[in-house]
């Protein structure tokens, strides 16, 4: 059965092919199974994830191979990067033609929430064909820090003033 993920799996592989094709870089065959694996995966991985996800399919890449083709799927702006300075490594998510959300993105944890949002798709889309645009995708995000960063430095904050007394 082909789902809608698959789909936009394989609209992102095929773009990325273009890409590489159009910056005379080979799309040799361990490329296109990493962007697929990425491209495709239903939460964020990492680079392990990725090699361990090949791994069960026949020899997998080195890690290197991974970052370097995941490095260029975000410079084709397919892949976009979580860095959770928790967790303290980076993390890689596809970025879907999702016109029915918007992105909040903290600037203090890196933290990115995917949240429900009617308005800015059709305004979007509104706003292309109003200038003789066929849309492909948009983007919204807005940067500014999270509740729980913010709990933490008024937390900061309040110890600061609690001192000074
Ligand atoms: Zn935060």
């Amino acid at each position: 059965m082909t789902t809608g993920l698959d789909l936009a799996r394989d609209e992102s592989v095929e773009r990325f092919r273009d890409w590489l094709k159009a910056r005379q870089f080979p799309a040799t065959p361990q490329r296109m199974a990493i962007a697929a694996v990425v491209l495709g995966a239903e939460r964020p991985l990492s680079a392990e994830d990725v090699v361990d996800r090949l791994c069960k399919k026949g020899p997998a890449p080195g890690t290197a191979t991974v970052y370097r083709t995941i490095d260029s799927l975000i410079a084709c702006g397919l892949v976009t990067e979580l860095e959770d300075r928790r967790e303290g490594f980076r993390r890689f998510q596809p970025m879907r033609d999702d016109v029915s959300s918007s992105e909040l993105l903290c600037t203090a944890c890196g933290g990115v929430a995917r949240v429900p949002d009617d308005v800015v798709g059709p305004r979007a889309g509104a706003l292309a064909h109003a200038n003789d645009f066929v849309p492909v995708r948009h983007r919204l995000v807005v940067y500014g820090m999270c509740a729980a960063c913010r709990a933490e430095k008024d937390g900061r904050a309040h110890d600061l003033t609690s001192e000074a007394r």
